[in-house]
């Protein structure tokens, strides 16, 4: 059996602890490999060496940091197709859907080539009398990553661009359902130049994010994952004085008003709700159509596109839609919802519970379902139920729409579907969302933006990403210095202004 060992020091070093987790292979059902899992013992070790190479990489000059990113993405490319093999046996998505993982990824590590800019600091001269103050940017030593499964190359490739661009140490405890990528992310580091223990890849679970939390070496934590663990890491990160941003779930509304285009509106939310089988934090999982004239004729156009979803597993060709979710407590906990839902009193148009792939019946495939006349206080469309799974909520008026979706307590992604500039305007002003797609379902900012949720999707400051992930990962020091050539003033008690 496969073993996944962690990445330390430069080398693939196996765990101490004797406690492994299975990872699987989601299209078949079966364990292909083992992943170490750390002690708090191989954290601290892992951090102390960090702690040692950080020293002399937050001292080489940005310029030479930059030179990696831009090393780093010629390997990405060269390795592309073989990471996304990977990605897609351990994760599940389709290969099209992997490529696409390690590219947003990759789009990052282009922008962390832009170090050097980004890192300058302010200057003012003649601030008073011979008086001039300068601000800088400085690394913040050792910080760590912990990511979820959903992404396994984007995430933590979002997290290592800016914080090692920056001159930091970074340790990243991946998703112990799909290591394996992470580790050829840090291999590949290795080859662009990236000096030995600057970053560290530790596997693990609770015991190994604990160390990590209560460590004083640490001095900020990078979280991406569902919402009860990142108020967990958010608040246990305070305790010992960190920072840090903490990204949490997300339940994504699209509002379709009734002038939209209802065949691009019903494209769009078959690709966002469905895609990646619904494991995305930026997936569509409720469709808000206004009026019950565009929610009847919206229902019409859905069905047969949902019906004719392809569902299989990566090796089956591009030209399936999605694949397996990604362990079997995840399909158990989705089917479990939708009995949920059914209970509920929610009209189950699509119905995907009996879905059995030939070949694969001990692979986990979920069917895909369609809800309508879902409810606000239903179990359905409060969850993150991150499944193929699209409920939708028939609102009467646009400020319905509008007030249902700002009601609910995630904050990540939402978008409108509409012809009128007015109304996309005022929604896109008044939503308490933290990205917005007007016509655009899916609305992941570009790298030179920041990424980042609102409410419960996001803890912290700051977001991930654009300018906003440099200023994440250096402090600010700001320098006021004189030179008093020929200026006499005498001892000074008051706190007075420099005129
Ligand atoms: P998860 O919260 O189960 O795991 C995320 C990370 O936390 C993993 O590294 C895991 O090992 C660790 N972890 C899990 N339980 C822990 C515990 N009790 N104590 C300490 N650490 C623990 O999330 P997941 O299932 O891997 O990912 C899916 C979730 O991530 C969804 O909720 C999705 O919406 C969210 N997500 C959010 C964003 C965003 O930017 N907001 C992006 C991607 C995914």
């Amino acid at each position: 059996m496969r073993a996944i060992h962690h990445w330390i020091d430069g080398k693939l070093t196996p765990g101490t602890s004797g406690r492994t987790a299975d990872v699987y292979n989601p299209a078949t059902g079966e364990v292909q490999a083992k992943v170490d899992l750390a002690t708090r013992a191989e954290i601290d070790a892992a951090i102390a060496s960090a702690a040692e190479a950080q020293v002399k990489w937050g001292a080489t000059n940005p310029q030479r940091r930059a030179r990696v990113m831009m090393k780093m993405v010629d390997l990405l490319n060269r390795d592309m197709d073989r990471m996304a093999e990977m990605l897609s046996s351990e994760h599940g998505k389709t290969f099209p859907d992997a490529k696409g993982d390690i590219q947003r990824g990759l789009e990052v590590i282009e922008f962390a080539i832009g170090a050097p800019h980004q890192l300058k600091g302010e200057f003012i001269d003649g601030a008073g009398p011979g008086i001039d103050m300068y601000s800088m940017r400085q690394p913040l030593g050792v910080v760590a990553a912990i990511t979820p499964f959903n992404f396994p190359a984007m995430i933590p490739l979002w997290k290592l661009g800016p914080a090692l661009a920056s001159g930091n140490a970074v340790i990243l405890k991946p998703s112990e359902r799909d290591p394996t990528v992470p580790n050829m992310i840090a291999e590949l580091f290795k080859e662009a130049g990236l000096p030995d223990g600057v970053l560290q890849v530790i596997h693990g679970d609770k015991e190994a994010v604990d160390a990590l939390l209560d460590s004083d070496v640490i001095q900020a934590v990078g979280f991406v994952g569902s919402t009860p663990i990142a108020q967990y890491i958010y608040e246990r990160a305070a305790q010992t004085g960190k920072r840090a941003q903490c990204f949490g779930g997300a339940k994504n509304h699209m509002i379709i008003m009734p002038d939209a285009d209802l065949d691009q509106a019903a494209d769009a939310l078959v690709g966002a709700g469905y895609g990646a089988a619904g494991e995305r934090c930026m997936a569509v999982s409720v469709a808000v159509p206004v009026g019950e004239e565009t929610a009847d004729r919206l229902i019409e156009k859905l069905v047969p596109r949902i019906e004719k979803l392809k569902v299989g597993p990566w090796t089956a060709g591009n030209d399936v839609d999605y694949g397996p979710v990604v362990t079997k407590a995840a399909k158990e906990n989705i089917l479990r919802l939708v009995e949920t839902g059914v209970a509920q009193g929610a009209e189950l148009v699509v119905d995907g519970r009996d879905f059995s792939l030939q070949g694969y019946e001990d692979g986990f495939f979920v069917g895909p379902h369609l809800f309508d006349r879902v409810t606000p206080d239903m179990d359905i469309y409060r969850t993150e139920i991150f499944g193929p799974v699209l409920s939708t909520v028939r609102a009467a008026s646009y400020e319905e729409a509008l007030k249902l979706a700002m009601d609910h307590e995630y904050g990540n992604g939402i978008a409108m579907f509409t012809r009128d500039g007015d109304t996309a305007r005022d929604f896109a002003s008044r939503v308490n969302v933290g990205m917005i797609g007007i016509n655009v379902p899916i609305p992941v900012p570009l790298a030179y933006f920041t990424f980042g949720g609102w409410k419960k999707s996001g803890f912290g400051d700051l977001n991930q990403h654009g300018p906003d992930a440099f200023r994440f990962y250096t402090r600010t020091k700001t320098v006021t210095s004189r030179w008093p050539s020929g200026i006499k003033e005498g001892a000074a008690f008051n706190f007075k202004a420099m005129d």
